[in-house]
């Protein structure tokens, strides 16, 4: 632990891979894992795969 990120253990969320600069740590994906992840996202959602229960966590519009 270098103690640089609080909170952060500074690997990928997606594969565990060491993230070594500072923007892929704050997102918690490496560059390549963040396209996926926003890709996947999007076509999760696009598909209606995301229960209601996922989007009343991610959204609070109501
Ligand atoms: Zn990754």
């Amino acid at each position: 632990m270098s103690g640089l990120v609080s909170g952060l253990d500074g690997n990928c969320v997606r594969c565990g891979r060491k993230l070594k600069d500072i923007k892929s740590i704050e997102r918690g994906f490496g560059k390549t894992c963040y396209k996926k992840y926003l890709k996947e996202t999007e076509e999760r959602m696009k598909k209606n795969q995301i229960s209601v229960f996922d989007l009343r966590g991610l959204k609070n519009d109501r």
